[in-house]
């Protein structure tokens, strides 16, 4: 067996074309156009080029983007002005405060003073907690793109057997609880699992969100399984030189897994394109406008 690559690249310009289509047939229908607002606090160069993707792509779309960056020494009142602000701004219908903030403990507090319907990355409380009740939220935006690309390739997952490594709130966690949702027989192994391998074979979709890199190997997986790598880890080459690899050793799994999502190429567009899919259901939420692209 040779495993089929997933092509979440791909996958996500379908997606992002969907959002532009609806945003267009939005501003036809009710001239609307959604807003999202990207909070940027310090300069942490990775944060900085991704913040400058969300942009480009949001104004690709047919999207109002406001982009907002701020100092390292920003205080927690100063950060918890401008969600106000933004909380009570018409125009402004997502917004998202790009983590890590250079102070960690105020992560919650700012996350949870985000309006709960414009809370695009789904980490607010009220947003979690419908997830776990199994109520129609804000998702978090990785852990819906890799359940989009599950469906595409195995259609209905009721039944199955899911794995995740990994239980972070923003990855593991959320990702469990879909996959759940759809029925799936749930397993979630972490830094502290014993027998780890014995955990990851029996599983027919295995979602690795560790940020391990190439830690799953030939003999953590049963054959046939459907493999989503959400890892983005950079090794160092020789000479001074680096690449990108995921949580999965690629050429380990290749011969016995049915299909697995490549890195770079695969988990990783479908965060932005989730984005901007949760920015126009928080617009048709907040408008109460049936969301035309379903949940
Ligand atoms: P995190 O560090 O918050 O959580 C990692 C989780 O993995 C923890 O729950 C930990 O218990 C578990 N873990 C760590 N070492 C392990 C081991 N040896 N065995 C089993 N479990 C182990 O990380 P995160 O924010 O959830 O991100 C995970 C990975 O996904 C990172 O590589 C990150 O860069 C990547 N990521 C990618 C995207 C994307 O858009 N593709 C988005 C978010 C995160």
């Amino acid at each position: 067996m040779s495993a089929t690559l997933i092509d979440g690249k791909a996958f996500a310009a379908g997606v992002r074309e969907k959002v532009a289509n609806a945003t267009a047939a939005l501003k036809a229908s009710h001239d609307i156009t959604p807003g999202l607002a990207v909070v940027l606090v310090g300069d942490d160069p990775a944060s900085e080029i991704y913040v400058r993707n969300k942009k480009k792509m949001t104004e690709e779309v047919g999207m109002q983007s406001f982009d907002y960056h701020l100092p390292a020494s920003t205080t927690r009142e100063e950060l918890l002005a401008k969600v106000d602000e933004l909380n009570s701004n018409p125009e402004v219908n997502g917004i998202l405060v790009q983590l890590p903030l250079p102070n960690k403990d105020d992560e919650n507090i700012v996350i949870n003073a985000i309006d709960p319907e414009k809370d695009v990355d789904g980490f607010h409380v009220i947003n979690s907690g419908k997830l776990a009740t199994g109520q129609d939220g804000l998702v978090p935006c990785t852990p819906l793109g890799c359940l989009m690309l599950l469906k595409d390739t195995l259609g209905d997952l009721s039944g199955k057997h899911a794995v995740v490594i990994g239980r972070s709130n923003i990855v593991g966690k959320p990702m469990s609880q879909l996959l759940l949702n759809e029925s799936c027989t749930v397993t979630t192994v972490h830094s502290r699992t014993r027998h780890i391998k014995e955990e990851t074979k029996r599983a027919d979709i295995l979602v690795a969100a560790a940020g391990k890199p190439e830690m799953v190997e030939a003999d953590w997986i049963k054959p046939g399984v459907v493999i989503i790598d959400v890892g983005i880890n950079r090794i160092a080459l020789p000479e001074g030189k680096s690449k990108l690899v995921g949580d999965v050793n690629m050429e380990e799994v290749a011969e016995t897994a049915a299909a697995i999502t490549p890195v770079p190429g695969g988990v990783g567009p479908m965060t932005i394109a989730c984005l901007l899919h949760n920015t126009l259901k928080a617009t048709c939420i907040q408008h109460q406008i049936p969301f035309p692209l379903g949940a």
